[in-house]
C-alpha cells in the first residue's frame, strides 16, 4: 500500500475514541459508555519520533498511550466482519490532551476541539505493518515519564474492538485511505511538564519484542496563546 508508510502527511482525519477503557473512565470519574464515542483531532497536530511535545502556557497536559489503527481503503458503513480488510496497519501514538480545559470544556457542554488539537498534540510512530500485530486485541503498550512507568496496558481490556469501532465510526463517516483511529487509553494518565521525556512502546502481547518504541521532550509553547 503506497500510502501506508506516508500515511501521516496524506490521512485527512484522526477519529479518537473516548473512555475505551473502563478503567481509565472510571479514573476521570467518567459513566462507563454502552456505545462508543468519538471525536476528531487535526493531523495537524501530529509530532513525529524524537520530536517535542508544546505545553501550552496555563494547561495540565495528560498523556494517553493508545493503540492507533491505519485505515487502508476507503469505506462507508464498513461491517465489523470485513472491517480488517480495511485496515493497513497501526502505529503508536499519545492523543495529548489539556485536562484543565478539556475539565472545564465538559462542564460547560462545549467542545473539545482545542484541548484535544493544539499542534504537537499526537505523538506519533511510523507505519507498522498489519502482518507484525497478528491480533490487535492483544497488545501490550506503556508509557514512561523520565524512565518511571505511568501507563502499562493490553487492548484486550478494550471495550469495543477495532471490527466494532471501524463499523461504528464508518456508519457515520466514511474512513478513508490514511485516516486513523486512535482507540483510547489504558489507565494511568497523568501530568506532563517541560524538561521532561516521555518514552513509549508497544508489542504484541505474543511477543518479547518491542515494535516500536518512541521518545519524545516535552518544552514549554511559545506564542500568545494562553489559557486562564
Ligand atoms: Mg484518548
Amino acid at each position: 500500500m503506497a500510502t501506508a508508510k506516508t500515511f501521516f502527511e496524506t490521512g485527512r482525519k484522526i477519529v479518537a475514541i473516548g473512555r475505551n477503557y473502563s478503567e481509565h473512565a472510571k479514573e476521570l470519574g467518567n459513566a462507563i459508555p454502552k456505545a462508543p464515542f468519538f471525536f476528531l483531532k487535526p493531523t495537524s497536530s501530529y509530532v513525529a519520533n524524537d520530536g517535542t511535545v508544546e505545553i501550552p502556557t496555563g494547561c495540565e497536559v495528560h498523556h494517553e498511550v493508545e493503540l492507533a489503527v491505519v485505515i487502508g481503503k476507503n469505506g462507508r458503513d464498513i461491517q465489523a466482519s470485513e472491517a480488517m480488510d480495511y485496515v493497513a496497519g497501526y502505529a503508536l501514538s499519545i492523543d495529548m490532551t489539556a485536562r484543565n480545559m478539556q475539565a472545564e470544556a465538559k462542564k460547560k457542554g462545549l467542545p473539545w476541539s482545542a484541548s484535544k488539537g493544539f499542534d504537537t498534540f499526537t505523538p506519533i510512530s511510523s507505519f507498522i505493518a498489519k502482518e507484525q500485530i497478528p491480533d490487535p486485541a492483544n497488545v501490550d503498550l506503556w508509557l514512561k515519564i523520565d524512565g518511571n512507568v505511568r501507563q502499562q496496558g493490553n487492548t484486550r481490556d478494550m471495550m469495543f474492538s477495532v471490527p466494532t469501532l471501524i463499523e461504528y465510526v464508518s456508519s457515520i463517516m466514511k474512513l478513508e485511505t490514511g485516516d486513523v483511529i486512535l482507540t483510547g487509553t489504558p489507565k494511568g494518565v497523568g501530568p506532563i511538564h517541560a524538561g521532561e521525556t516521555i518514552t513509549a512502546g508497544l508489542k504484541p502481547g505474543c511477543s518479547q519484542e518491542e515494535l516500536v518504541t518512541l521518545k519524545f521532550n516535552v518544552a514549554d509553547r511559545q506564542g500568545k496563546f494562553r489559557y486562564e
